[in-house]
């Protein structure tokens, strides 16, 4: 097993975990079996009880592990199904050591962060990088590790201890050191400064680890005498310097690792000898694609944490995978739920004003899911919206649940219909708490994971979506569930419960038959979504978005985009005006690198 380390230096919020990712995509494509751990150095156990709105979302995987999004990268850009011990933070760490400890493994021993905290960590890695997650047998042959946060943080000295000893224990030519920073290009003189960069490989240089390669974000490439110069201040050969400058849509990554022959030094550094000069076709072709798409596709995200992006990563991802698939240009309107709701016309009626104008341009709306009650008065009025007006509708676990209870509120006439997360006492509860679930303990108490649906027929949009399948897998995070109870109402009154779990009780899957597009999913279909296999339920969002649909699940060829941009667009029977498409897009490789705040993560 062979070992590629990636730090970062100077701020956070770089795109470690972009380029961790795209170094993965650019071994593989060397011929390399390619697996990958994230380690986050603070003290929560998992990411399951962090808040999105600082941290970003929660990404869920198979195993029910709720783990950091960049998980969700590697995922997504290696194709690889991942497990919760390829995500290691402090608190499992020591958790593990302190519950040997009670066992009485270290009788007799004083309990150390060295030599038992690192330790642990080595052996956690040499286990993890063994498991197979890319569905072929036996381990990888490399193993991508990214050390959260930012060299010098407090939290990640017994990591970066525990790697250093690993680096020497697996010995050169088996472990390779990549190190992210920020070459700041100042306005006043233009000049791409090296000073930060220089400062951080010296602290890492300090704690007994030295780069091979040193991937330097800056705006645009890096001068060949500001190469040379990190090269003398950092000991990194000159042709192992890369420059990570800003492009349109991360999918670029990869490719400019390898137009810089970034992989020739990591080969090198690892004693492996090319066997293939990578080929990034399917990249190359995608990334072009995706700078060229120009024809809209307006999304509302009627949402709770709109002001950071990154706390709905996975569905933006999801949506964009669909988009590109369809040729559409992806625009995402954040539509905040509160401001939808009727106390907010009196209270901030500008943003009441523009949140319901939103709503009303958009081509297709999607609720995500949430938790705890504010904004879920704006959902129900969303999907009320979307409803009743056909516009096309997608709602993620709350996203469904306020649909049926908009449903049970407007049509079954249940006025104080809700959700006993919501409202305990409700008279009509149509969303309930699973027997399974805990209300006194918050971390994996959850239905989590991947669970499987049933499709109770063929004859739904959903199940052709998914390729006529009698069942699916998709993962989950939930606490509650339609109530049983309720079903047989909810189907006289023409609302369609399409999947269901083995039992039959648990709802899966709702559609609305008479509508061009409305449908809920109590599990979370954006974890699974891959660029190039975008998931079932956003293409059919976005198809009946662009008015494809048919096109799309009766089988019929799905028209490429256009090669020009058009002055006018045809939508909805309309002639619209081009949206305003804001430079970068909603996955604009600067978005992505630097609107990632993560107040919580050291400097
Ligand atoms: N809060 C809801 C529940 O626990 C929905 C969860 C979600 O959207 N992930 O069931």
């Amino acid at each position: 097993m062979k070992y590629v380390l990636v730090t970062g230096g100077v701020v956070s919020g770089l795109g470690k975990g972009v380029t961790a990712s795209s170094i993965g995509v650019l071994l593989k494509a060397c011929g390399l079996r390619v697996t990958s751990i994230k380690i986050d150095p603070y003290i929560n156990t998992d990411a399951g009880t962090m808040s999105p709105f600082e941290h970003g979302e929660v990404f869920v995987l198979d195993d029910g592990g709720e783990v950091d999004l960049d998980l969700g990268n590697y995922e997504r850009f290696l194709d690889i199904t991942l497990t919760k011990d390829n995500n290691i933070t402090t608190g499992k760490i020591y958790q593990q050591v302190i519950n040997r400890e009670r066992r009485g493994d270290y009788l007799g021993k004083t309990v150390q962060v060295v030599p038992h905290i690192t330790d642990a960590i080595q052996e956690w890695i040499e286990r993890v990088a063994r498991i197979p997650v890319d569905g072929k047998e036996g381990p990888a042959d490399v193993c991508v590790i990214e050390l959260g946060g930012t060299i010098g943080d407090i939290e990640s000295m017994p990591f970066i201890e525990a790697l250093g000893q690993f680096s020497y224990r697996v010995g050169p030519g088996n472990f390779c050191l990549i190190h992210v920073s920020l070459v700041p290009v100042l306005n006043v003189v233009g000049e791409q400064k090296t000073k930060p960069t220089q400062h951080s490989v010296r602290e890492l240089r300090g704690q007994g680890l030295t780069p091979n390669i040193l991937a330097c974000r800056s705006t645009t490439a890096l001068d060949e005498n500001v190469k040379a110069k990190l090269s003398q201040f950092c000991h990194v050969p000159q042709e192992n310097i890369v420059t990570l400058y800003d492009v349109p849509n991360i999918w670029h990554i990869p490719l400019l690792l390898k137009d810089q022959k970034a992989h020739e030094g990591i080969l090198k550094a690892l004693n492996l000898s090319s066997t293939k000069e990578p080929s990034l076709r399917e990249w190359t072709a995608r990334a072009t694609r995706c700078d060229l798409l120009h024809e809209p596709v307006r999304i509302a995200m009627v949402g709770k944490y709109t002001g950071l992006s990154d706390s709905y990563l996975s569905v933006l991802k999801a949506l964009l995978h669909a988009s590109v698939e369809l040729g559409k240009k992806l625009i995402v309107d954040w539509v905040p739920a509160c401001d939808l709701e009727d106390s907010s016309a009196k209270e901030n009626p500008n943003a009441y004003k523009a949140a319901w104008k939103l709503l009303k341009g958009a081509d297709g709306v999607l609720v995500p899911g949430g938790f705890g009650d504010r904004g879920v008065q704006g959902k129900i009025l969303a999907a009320k919206y979307a409803r009743e007006n056909k516009v096309p509708y997608l709602g993620i676990c709350l996203g469904m649940q306020t649909a049926v209870i908009e449903y049970a509120r407007s049509v079954l006439g249940l006025r104080d219909a809700n959700s006993t997360e919501f409202d305990a006492n409700t008279k009509n509860p149509c969303v309930i708490f699973m027997p399974e679930g805990s209300k006194t303990h918050m971390g994996g108490t959850m239905r989590l994971g991947s669970r499987r649906t049933h499709f109770q027929s063929k004859e739904c949009k959903s199940a052709k979506l998914y390729g006529n399948k009698s069942f699916i897998d998709e993962r989950h995070r939930h606490r509650y569930e339609v109530n049983p109870d309720m079903i047989a109402t909810f189907e006289n009154a023409g609302l369609s419960f399409i999947g269901k779990d083995e039992t039959g009780r648990r709802m899966e899957i709702v559609e609305l038959p008479n509508h061009p597009y409305y449908i809920g999913a109590q599990f979370h279909p954006e974890f699974k979504s891959r660029p190039g296999k975008p998931s079932a339920l956003f293409l059919g969002l976005i198809a009946a978005a662009c008015r494809q649909l048919d096109t799309l699940i009766g089988n019929a060829p799905i028209k490429p985009p256009n090669g020009v941009a058009s002055k006018k667009v045809r939508q909805n029977g309309k002639t619209k005006k081009p949206a305003k498409i804001l430079s970068g897009g909603v996955y604009g490789y600067s978005n992505v690198l630097f609107k990632r705040f993560r107040f919580n993560r050291g400097l």
